[in-house]
């Protein structure tokens, strides 16, 4: 086998296309598609999904703060890009990289018009977020009429969409849930585009809401996690491709006699003689210390690897006992065959937090560029 080298996270970009494919055959050919792209595209490579996406012919790019966005302006990304989650201390920065924002709150309006009357813009596109039940971000019914009277009084800006957040799109127990959200998103955008004189897009839906309320695709969707090939439920996963594998390699082989202890506090102790592999991968890659004591596993030439003990900074021990491999061998965390919701449900979390966990300090490989 050829060697492996450091720990990588290996990128295909066909794997995504296929993902990007699979979504537009959800949604009705006029639906317009917004790629997420946040979080370093969900712990991926931000400006290679960025571009691969304005080539495949996305609509629109959302990034949580404005720093990520300036990062894709940086990178030549023409498509608009929206701030899920501006402040106001960042407008200038917003403004000037072209960045339109989701305007949340009378407080952020306020801001907001200040900042573009500084600027002396006209028009300046921005996108009004109604909280329907998430009580996360976003205006309520109540302000409706002060959103519409904001922004005819003023020149500067236009809002360009109305948009709302599903709270639990992929739980089918909560569906009522979801389609009062539904409901009451398209009651508060109707009274303000009739309040307005015109009609902005709207847009709900995140991938499980492209998938569970295709009714609900208004003039777009917004997908995140689809895009890195997970859809939240069994038979959608069987649909998606990951995209991402993150793979390390053996560096040392130890033979643990009965009685002797592995790693750090010394938190796994063997009853036996044990075959223990060390990899240089380790909680500021990414893989938390909820990981360790047997928790979690990587593949070693097809077989389950569990991690021994507590995970260390740089590294973590495995044990190899059963599994015939040498120093130099590959190890796989996760990736198209052994998913990386399947690796995070060993520690009780989800597949996106363990794709956004992996650090900047992991090499990036784009493969099918
Ligand atoms: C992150 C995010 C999304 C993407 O959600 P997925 O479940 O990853 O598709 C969509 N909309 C908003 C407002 C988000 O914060």
């Amino acid at each position: 086998m050829s060697k492996v080298g450091e720990t990588t996270l290996v990128l295909d970009l066909t794997a995504l296309e296929h993902n990007y494919q699979y979504l537009q055959s959800k949604i009705k050919p006029e639906t317009r598609f917004l790629g997420v792209v946040k979080a370093f595209a969900y712990g991926s490579d931000m400006v290679t999904v960025a571009q691969k996406l304005e080539q495949l012919g996305a609509d629109y790019l959302a990034v949580a703060y404005v720093s990520e966005g300036v990062l894709l302006r940086e990178a030549g990304i023409q498509l608009p890009i929206l701030v899920l989650h501006p402040l106001a201390s960042n407008f200038d920065d917003l403004i000037a990289n072209h960045l339109e924002p989701s305007i949340y709150s009378r407080n952020i309006l306020n801001q907001f018009l200040e900042a573009a009357k500084a600027q002396k813009q006209t028009d300046y596109p921005i996108h009004i977020k109604f909280n329907t039940g998430l009580n996360r971000l976003g205006f309520s019914d109540t302000d409706v009429d002060f959103i519409a009277e904001a922004t005819k009084r003023s020149e500067c800006i236009k809002i360009v969409s109305v948009f709302s957040h599903l709270a639990a799109s992929e739980d089918k127990n909560e569906r009522n849930f979801s389609l009062n959200q539904i409901k009451s998103f398209e009651n508060l955008s109707k009274t303000l585009m009739d309040r307005l004189g015109y009609a902005p897009m709207r847009h709900m839906l995140n991938t499980s809401g492209i998938i569970n309320y295709p009714e609900a695709q208004f003039e777009m969707v917004r997908s995140g996690i689809g895009i890195y090939g997970y859809g939240n439920q069994a038979e959608i996963d069987a649909q998606l491709q990951p995209i991402a594998t993150l793979k390390t390699i053996i560096s040392q082989i130890h033979q643990i006699n009965a009685n002797e202890s592995v790693g750090y506090n010394r938190a796994f102790t063997s009853n036996r003689p044990i075959k223990s592999a060390t990899l240089p991968i380790g909680h500021a890659d990414g893989i938390g210390r909820q990981y360790g004591k047997g928790k979690g596993f990587v593949t070693i030439n097809n077989k389950k690897a569990p991690i021994l003990g507590n995970v260390c900074m740089d590294m973590i021990m495995v044990d190899v006992t059963e599994i015939d491999c040498k120093e130099g061998d590959e190890a796989i965390v996760f990736g198209p065959e052994k998913s990386a919701e399947k690796f995070a449900s060993t520690a009780n979390t989800i597949s996106y937090e363990i794709l956004t966990a992996i650090s900047q300090r992991v090499k990036r490989e784009v493969k099918n560029k």
